[in-house]
């Protein structure tokens, strides 16, 4: 239907659709102008390289990454990871993560401030998350149960297939339909779309969708191989199965607009009988029981979804219920969590302090549960202008941070660097430097360097920092500039004779990265 359309005509054509996507997504003009012409042909069903597919996501995943609603929240992201990083080694074991995949897509999950029920898998390997999904969840199987079926898409090349059959579009068309779908699935009121304009802009969903809908057999697929993945990662089958009820649950409802992932998603008969038939080999139907962490980790999702005061105020007046005392432990843990949360949110530190002694006094909590309540308190006392005792709070004498331990890692050197003494800032960056080299995508870690180098007053590595944040979140241009504005420093520094050892050791790695990043910028000019 689309096939001879160029994007101005497509914009034409959908013209809600660019108000909708430019309320939403502020940055559709530059993603409008990237150049079909320029990526290599897609072809018409042709086997698609992995390459073009990872380019034409990082062109996705740019503009993702510059939308306000883009989150990197180091607490819930180590949760997402602590459950996604399973699921990509069962994937590895069973063979569907082919060492090939494994290396040229990206693997990255995004987390996104929206309250609407949504995963998705694009290009390349990059997938997102709604808040509302991990709020929404009763388990982290649950979650993976998600994740997994998400996973699936990409591993089983499902994407790619699609890409192949819309490749007469070119990539221009692809990166605005599934960014103007991505746009659809945000709530209307968090984009301050009205309600008529969130109907029409449905519709229009509805019409794009069937262009880049995943087959009813590769929803099938994919809910397969996912299950295998999820299971064998050592989640529980019923994850899947009440996750399964609670989307066929909306799905009768037509609950569609809390619910945007059935429409990328939809419940066929197909899926249900084939997930009625898995149930039948299953031990027991339990539910999986929440966990106090996952009540914390949900309740997080939720006060960060609902940022504005009634939504804050609704979750500390939850602390205030009758007979919390008497609920579950995990009911408990996230009430309190959610109150401490949402009273810092809106500087009331004393009713926040309340509250986490309530949560602290909760006996018997399992370790990561005993980490977040942690990282909490820290995060409490920082927001509250004690940066030492938050810095104090999560540093250990005797042992190393985990590896996997990104959010008490980041939370502790942007405590040191709040204490403003330059000694702390030292450890901070001597942290920071360890965790890059293992980690060097990770640009709020870069970021924070920066601050930490700042502190110490080194603005030479203080701007290389800075440079590394931006080209880890594929603004070229803007890396660019700022290892240019480094390199002039260098320059400086040397005929002032100021320059030292380790001075000279960062200005010819920084020669390197601004031939590197120029190279990229190229590619990524030509592309638009
Ligand atoms: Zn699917």
């Amino acid at each position: 239907m689309l096939t001879s359309l160029s994007l101005p005509s497509f914009l034409r054509r959908f013209g809600v659709w660019s108000v909708c996507v430019a309320m939403c997504l502020p940055v559709m003009p530059a993603q409008a102008q990237i150049n079909a012409s320029r990526l290599p042909n897609l072809g018409d069903g042709a086997e698609v390289p992995l390459g073009v597919e990872r380019r034409l996501g990082e062109n996705i995943a740019r503009e993702i990454y510059r939308d306000p609603d883009y989150l990197d929240d180091p607490v819930l992201g180590d949760y997402l990871q602590s459950i996604w990083q399973p699921l990509l080694a069962s994937a590895r074991q069973r063979g569907e993560l082919t060492p090939e995949l494994e290396q040229q897509f990206a693997w990255d999950v995004a987390l996104i401030r929206e309250r609407s029920i949504n995963a998705f898998a694009l290009p390349g390997g990059y997938l997102g998350v709604h808040l509302g999904l991990i709020s929404a969840v009763s388990s982290a199987d649950e979650l993976a149960s998600v994740l997994a079926h998400e996973l699936s898409h990409v591993t089983q090349r499902h994407i790619a297939r699609m890409i192949a059959q819309q490749g007469r579009q070119g990539p221009l068309v692809m990166g605005a339909m599934i960014l103007g779908m991505l746009a659809a699935s945000r709530s209307p009121t968090a984009s301050g779309m009205s309600a008529a304009n969130a109907v029409m802009v449905g519709g229009q969903a509805a019409a794009i969708q069937s262009q880049l809908n995943f087959s009813r057999d590769m929803e099938r697929e994919a809910d397969r191989v996912g299950y295998g993945v999820m299971t064998e990662a050592g989640y529980a089958p019923q994850g899947f199965v009440t996750m399964f009820e609670k989307l066929q649950q909306a799905a009768r409802l037509n609950d569609n607009g809390s619910f945007p992932y059935l429409r990328s998603h939809p419940m066929t008969t197909e899926r249900i009988s084939d997930a009625q038939a898995r149930q039948q080999l299953m031990p027991t139907r339990n539910p999986v029981p929440t966990t106090p962490m996952h009540a914390m980790m949900a309740a997080r999702a939720q006060v960060l979804a609902n940022p504005g005061i009634d939504g804050l105020r609704t979750m500390a007046a939850l602390a205030n219920a009758s007979g919390l005392s008497a609920a579950t432990k995990a009911k408990q843990a996230g009430v309190w969590y959610g109150a401490v949360l949402a009273e810092m949110k809106q500087r009331n530190f004393a009713e926040a302090r309340q509250s986490l002694s309530r949560l602290q006094a909760l006996a018997g909590l399992e370790a990561p549960a005993q980490r977040a309540v942690r990282l909490l308190g820290a995060e409490l006392a920082l927001t509250a202008g004690d940066a030492a005792q938050a810095a104090a709070q999560l540093e250990s004498k005797t042992k190393a941070i985990p590896a996997t331990d990104r959010a008490t890692r980041l939370l502790l050197a942007q405590s040191r660097v709040a204490t403003r003494q330059p000694a702390q800032g030292k450890a901070a960056a001597n942290d920071l430097s360890m965790w890059l080299t293992l980690h060097p995508r990770d640009a709020t870690a870069w970021l924070v360097q920066a601050t930490a180098y700042e502190l110490q007053g080194d603005s030479l590595h203080a701007i290389r920092a800075q440079a590394e944040a931006r080209a880890m979140e594929l603004d070229y241009a803007a890396a660019v500039d700022r290892f240019k504005a480094a390199q002039m420093l260098a320059h400086q520094l040397t005929n002032e004779g100021k320059l030292d050892r380790a001075g000279h050791i960062e200005a010819s790695i920084i020669d390197a990265r601004l031939r590197e990043l120029e190279r990229l910028r190229r590619e990524q000019t030509l592309e638009r």
